[in-house]
């Protein structure tokens, strides 16, 4: 079957890589002259990335021991949590890679710019912008995992209306760190809704950023400025925020990845949650199933949705609200489920920690729409 991938992100990749290895004759193009750049993400993983089975001695530059979490108050709570912090630049392209190696075509410089119908045959029209030449291409699939705006999804004229983004800001810093613990600060004048993050690469080398629904800039520019972190290198980009709504496919057309929304509404993280999708959609195409069908029964939507009531929770606390969070999370029993359970696995996480500290129940209210 020929399956074109719009978007040589890591979901893209991952997924061209996975329909090459089942035979399939598959080609991604990429707008950008190069794979993995400009970096626009943190970099990390939960340690739920080991289920993809992928040595990781060709990205991983650091791995985190324990999560600090501030309060407005400045309580502090601390969480064993292993995480890796991969180089996004040779994550993307070892991924890239590996679809290569399976056969696929990986083209640079090629923008889809619009979809096009002529007997009854829909073909692709793609700009090869080093040459200055459209082409017209056909599939028998075409996968969307061009990120968070997916342009592809909007030609086949499934991007859902009602889709919100984040914008996320981003640089790195040179200091000293402890490096392995990432620390969070939460508060209404740190990052309404969300938090700051400082994750180190090493112990005087650290990525730190927040991303907010609005004023993202000055939150940040002032996060620094009370730190005093001085930024080597900057980086930013559009965040989605998880949309029930959105269809992931449209007749021979599915969406992934940032481009399907799936993206962790609390922490904005996005790899693991489209890596999984890649892998859910390769055996829909493999096995003739509905991929639609296939990702609810996985699990992955409601954890996705369980992400979206909280991150709508948290973008209704005030700084007292955080701060009786801090208290609650910090008990010896709450803490003990932080560290079972990692932020891809938010259903047991939820359950467990409502078992112990019932007292949780107070955040519920914020849920009324
Ligand atoms: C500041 C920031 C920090 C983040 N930190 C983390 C983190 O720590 N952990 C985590 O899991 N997630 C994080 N994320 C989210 C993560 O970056 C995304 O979830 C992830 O990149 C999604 O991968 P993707 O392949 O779906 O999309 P993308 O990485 O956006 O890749 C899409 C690709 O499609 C290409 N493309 C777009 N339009 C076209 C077109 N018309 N023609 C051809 N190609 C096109 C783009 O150039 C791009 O290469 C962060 C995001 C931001 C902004």
């Amino acid at each position: 079957m020929k399956i074109v991938i719009i978007g040589a992100g890591p979901i893209g990749s991952y997924a061209g890589y996975l329909l090459a290895k089942s035979g399939h004759d598959v080609e991604l193009y990429e707008n950008h002259p190069q794979v993995g750049l400009p970096i626009q993400c943190t970099g990390i993983l939960t340690s739920d990335f080991d289920e993809f089975h992928l040595p990781m001695d060709n990205f991983l530059v650091n791995t985190i021991a324990l999560i600090e979490a501030y309060s407005p108050i400045n309580e502090k709570v601390v969480v064993n949590q292993k995480d890796y912090i991969v180089c996004r630049k040779r994550f993307d392209n070892y991924l890239a890679n590996l679809a290569i190696k399976e056969g696929a075509r990986v083209l640079v410089n090629h923008c889809f710019l619009r979809k096009e119908r002529e007997q009854d045959k829909d073909s692709l029209v793609i700009r090869d912008t080093l040459n200055k030449i459209d082409k017209k291409i056909s599939a028998d699939i075409i996968i969307a995992a061009d990120g968070p705006l997916s342009p592809t999804a909007k030609a086949f004229g499934f991007f859902h209306q009602s889709r919100k983004n984040y914008y996320g800001i981003q640089a790195v810093v040179e200091g000293q760190f402890e490096s392995k613990v990432t620390k969070t600060y939460f508060g209404n004048e740190i990052c309404p809704g969300f938090f700051a993050w400082v994750v180190p690469e090493s112990s005087t080398v650290a990525r730190i950023g927040l991303y907010a629904e609005k004023n993202s800039s000055q939150y940040f520019s002032a996060f620094m400025e009370k730190h005093g972190f001085k930024a080597k290198e900057m980086q930013a980009g559009t965040i989605p925020i998880f949309s029930p709504e959105q269809k992931l496919q449209n007749g021979n057309c599915y969406v992934i990845g940032d481009a399907s929304s799936y993206v962790k509404a609390t922490t904005g993280g996005g790899l693991i949650p489209g890596m999984k999708q890649a892998e859910i959609l390769a055996d829909c195409i493999n096995r003739g199933k509905k991929f639609d069908r296939e990702v609810r029964t996985s699990g992955l939507r409601r954890k996705m949705w369980l992400h979206l009531l909280v991150g709508r929770m948290m973008s209704k606390f005030s700084d007292d609200d955080w701060n009786r969070m801090f208290k609650y999370f910090n008990q010896q029993k709450v803490r003990k489920v932080l560290e079972k359970y990692t932020r891809d696995n938010p259903i047991p996480m939820l359950f467990h920690i409502m078992l112990r500290e019932p007292r949780f129940l107070y955040f519920v209210k914020f849920l009324r729409f």
